[in-house]
């Protein structure tokens, strides 16, 4: 057994996860001048040769970058990122229809996941109080003494101590596991129907096959597929669908069938072979959302990032919320004077509903982009938002941008969007009544033909009974 400590009784944080989010959390810490050990499972990514992980890129938004910022990196990770300013809505026939995401000048980034990871490492590894650990696998620990279990590759096992252990081991976290043995800690996992795969299309002639600064969707319903650009000029598609439907497609052949109906733009972008040969490459990876409460354990343990809320990928906000959580933390660490007393309990309490809320309007944007994409009220309902955001920037901001764009708490975000809603769905309700009396005066003064005032009477009734209602 050894003490994580040094000659120095500086106190000692061991950020369990070498992730985006245990990796960015090592230079908080280590910036505020604690003593950090970081304790990663993997081999370093920086020399492995094939990196695991999750998703090949995924898309930074404004939390993300301003936790960047806070240790010096925002720059730099901003350049190595291609600026995504709408959503491409490819329909079925092959028509393209942009959605912008915010206003002019707003986009989210797509960046390179390994890249991230290793542009974190390396700058955890600069600060001389930083200590990193790899090939050490977290296998247990006590609640009571703080002291963690390892298992290295060659199977020998280290013992080590720490003033506070920093959980940053992901949607299956190691950690969590001794927090389920406490009384009064909630828990709930759920693995949604849907699957994903990734599937590559690559340059035509040394350039991207589709527009490079945008999100491409083509949204199907009950499933959908995206792809987002990668700096190779490649783009990186992920079809997302029931396991079920997965498992239908057994043969090459049935594979080239299925795109030809679906998204059949996509074939000569990926190509007919390459698809037939990737798409079995790997199995579909499944999805899984976690909430729990509390985040802590007294005084000497705490979680973070998907170890803490792991959420499905449909808000774009995964990282970007765990990437928060540091901020969050680093701002309690100031306020109570590095307590850990005081800090783990009020980070619970701050940052519980918060998570909890991006995790649900998460699941809620899994139905919202398969399917609403493709309504005319839905995109209606976003230019009106827009519109609105752009005449009162203070009084109707669509929901998207304060999740996306802002630090609005995810919580108040979602209260706000909920009293917009009501003023905006009013609003437009009073614009049609205004419009039906409007038109009834011009009718009563000019009487057509009584045939089509029935038509168009009822046409005006079912869009009233729509706004009504939706
Ligand atoms: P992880 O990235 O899972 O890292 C956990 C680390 O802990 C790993 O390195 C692992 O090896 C290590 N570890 C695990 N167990 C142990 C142990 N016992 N001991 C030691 N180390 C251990 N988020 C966004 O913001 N934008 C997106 O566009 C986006 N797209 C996504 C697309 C997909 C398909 C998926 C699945 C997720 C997406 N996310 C996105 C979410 C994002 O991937 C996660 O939120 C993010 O990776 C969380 O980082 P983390 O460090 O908490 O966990």
């Amino acid at each position: 057994e050894r003490s994580a400590s040094r000659q120095s009784r500086k106190k000692v944080v061991a950020v369990v996860g070498g992730g985006l989010v245990g990796a960015l959390n090592a230079c908080f810490f280590a910036k505020r001048g604690l003593d950090v050990e970081l304790f990663e499972s993997r081999e370093d990514i920086r020399r492995a040769k094939i990196v695991k992980g999750r998703s090949i890129n995924l898309a930074l938004s404004h939390r993300g970058r301003q936790a960047l910022k806070h240790v010096g990196l925002e720059e730099k990770i901003v350049a190595q990122g291609i600026p995504m300013h709408a959503r491409m809505i490819h329909s079925l026939d092959g028509k393209q229809s942009p959605i912008p995401y915010g206003r002019k000048g707003q986009y989210i980034l797509s960046v390179d996941r390994a890249n991230l990871n290793k542009e974190l490492l390396t700058a955890a590894e600069t600060y001389p109080n930083t200590k990193m650990n790899f090939d050490h696998k977290l296998q247990d620990w006590n609640a009571e003494t703080g002291l963690m279990t390892f298992v290295r590759l060659d199977g020998s096992k280290e013992q080590v101590k720490a003033d506070l252990i920093v959980g940053c081991d992901g949607a299956f976290s190691a950690v969590r596991k001794q927090f389920l043995r406490l009384s009064r800690f909630d828990y709930s996992q759920t693995y949604i129907p849907h699957g994903y795969m990734e599937l590559t299309m690559p340059p035509i002639n040394g350039e991207f096959a589709m527009k490079p600064n945008y999100l491409h969707i083509w949204p199907r319903n009950t499933f959908m597929m995206i792809a987002l650009p990668n700096l190779d000029k490649t783009f990186t598609c992920t079809l997302f669908m029931p396991f079920e439907d997965f498992e239908k497609i057994t043969t090459g052949d049935e594979v080239i069938e299925f795109f030809q109906k679906y998204f059949p733009d996509t074939i000569p972008l990926i190509g007919a072979d390459t698809l037939q040969r990737d798409y079995f490459r790997l199995p579909a990876q499944a999805m899984v959302s976690v909430k729990c409460n509390p985040y802590h354990i007294g005084d000497t343990c705490v979680l973070m990032g998907d170890a803490a809320h792991a959420v499905v990928p449909f808000y774009g906000q995964g990282m970007n919320a765990g990437f928060e959580d540091c901020i969050v933390f680093d701002e309690i660490m100031d306020q109570f004077n590095e307590d850990f007393s005081a800090v783990l309990p009020e980070y619970t309490r701050v940052r519980v509903p918060d998570d909890h809320a991006i995790a649900d309007l998460a699941m809620y944007n899994y139905i919202e982009m398969r399917a609403h994409v493709n309504s005319k009220w839905f995109i209606f309902r976003k230019y009106v938002d827009n519109i609105l955001h752009f005449f009162m920037p203070k009084t109707i901001i669509p929901l998207y941008t304060m999740v996306t764009f802002t630090r609005t708490r995810y919580h108040e975000a979602v209260k706000r969007w909920h009293w917009q809603n009501k003023v905006i769905n009013r609003g437009l309700l009073l614009s049609a009544v205004g419009a039906v009396l409007g038109g009834s005066y011009l009718l009563i003064k000019n009487p057509p033909d009584s045939n089509k005032l029935i038509v168009s009477a009822e046409k005006m009734w079912d869009r009233l009974v729509a706004l009504r209602t939706l």
